[in-house]
C-alpha cells in the first residue's frame, strides 16, 4: 500500500470507479495477455499480484513515501529529526525558488530508482501505471487536485525527444491528468535549447545550465492558471525553478511541481 496520512492508494482506489466498465474489459484483455506474457515484478521477478501493474505488493510497499511533515515548505527538502512545524530551508531562503511548492514522492533509491531509469532510458513503458500510482499518491497528499488548471510535463528538447522517441515526463503527466480529471498541456512550454545532463553539476552550475532553456509558446493558455509541472527526478530543483520562472513571467498564478523522486544534491 502506498499511503500517506491523508491519502491511501490501495488495490481498490488505483482505478477510478467511473472506469469500472473499461476495467471489466481491460481485465479480460489483461488475463489473456497474462497467459501469453506473464507479468513479472521488476523488483523480485515473481509474478505480479497487482492487477494491471508490474510491481508486486511487497515491492510496491518498499517505496517509502515522504511523510506530510518534515520538509521545506517550498522545495520539500527533508531535514533530520522529528520536525512538524513549517520551515523554509537554507537554500530556498538564500535563493527563493519561483515555484510555489515542489514535492517528490520518495528518495531516488532502490527499486524506484531502477524503474525510473528503465522507464526513462530503456523503453520500460509498461511501468507507466506503476510509476503513476506513486506520483498520484504524492499529488493527492501535498497538493489540491481540484485547484489545478493544467498538468504540464517538463519538456525535452525537440532533437532529444526525436532521438529518444518519447518524453518520459509527458507520459506520466498524461496519465496523471487523466486520473485527476485535469487538462493536459504539452504545447505551452518548450525547451528551446539543449542542456547538459545535470547529474554531475553542482547547484550553481545547474542554474546556469538551464538559464534561458525554456520558453512559453502560448502565454494565453498559462495566464491566471494554476499549473502542475511533472518531472521524473528532482535534485536541486533548478530545472523546475527555471520552468516556473518563465511560466510566472507569462502570467501563471500558481506553479506547483511534482516528481517521482528526489536525488540527494
Ligand atoms: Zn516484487
Ligand atoms: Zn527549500
Amino acid at each position: 500500500m502506498f499511503s500517506h496520512k491523508d491519502t491511501t492508494v490501495t488495490k481498490d482506489t488505483v482505478v477510478h470507479p467511473s472506469c469500472l466498465r473499461v476495467r471489466k474489459m481491460n481485465r479480460i484483455v489483461w488475463l489473456f495477455l497474462d497467459l501469453i506474457y506473464p507479468r513479472r515484478c521488476p523488483g523480485c521477478q515473481t509474478p505480479s499480484d497487482r492487477e494491471n501493474r508490474h510491481w508486486c505488493w511487497d515491492c510496491f510497499q518498499t517505496i517509502e513515501p515522504f511523510p506530510l511533515h518534515g520538509g521545506c515548505d517550498l522545495c520539500g527538502q527533508r531535514v533530520e529529526g522529528n520536525v512538524t512545524h513549517s520551515f523554509v530551508c537554507g537554500a530556498c531562503q538564500s535563493d527563493r525558488p519561483q515555484f510555489d511548492r515542489a514535492r517528490a514522492a520518495a528518495d531516488f533509491s532502490g527499486s524506484l530508482r531502477e524503474q525510473i531509469l528503465a522507464f526513462k532510458y530503456h523503453h520500460a513503458l509498461w511501468m507507466r501505471q506503476d510509476l503513476c500510482d506513486v506520483l498520484e499518491g504524492t499529488v493527492r497528499t501535498f497538493f489540491h487536485p481540484a485547484v489545478i488548471d493544467v498538468v504540464m510535463p517538463v519538456p525535452l528538447y525537440r532533437l532529444r525527444q526525436r532521438e529518444r522517441t518519447y518524453n518520459q515526463s509527458a507520459l506520466l503527466a498524461e496519465e496523471l491528468a487523466r486520473r485527476l480529471g485535469r487538462r493536459l498541456d504539452t504545447q505551452s512550454l518548450a525547451r528551446v535549447r539543449e542542456t547538459r545532463t545535470q547529474t554531475r553539476l553542482n547547484a550553481a552550475h545547474r542554474r546556469t545550465n538551464v538559464a534561458g532553456a525554456f520558453q512559453v509558446k502560448r502565454p494565453e493558455w498559462v495566464a491566471q492558471r494554476c499549473v502542475l509541472l511533472v518531472d521524473d527526478v528532482m535534485t536541486t530543483g533548478a530545472t523546475l525553478d527555471e520552468c516556473a520562472r518563465v511560466l510566472k513571467k507569462a502570467g501563471a498564478r500558481t506553479v506547483w511541481a511534482a516528481t517521482l523522486a528526489r536525488r540527494k544534491s
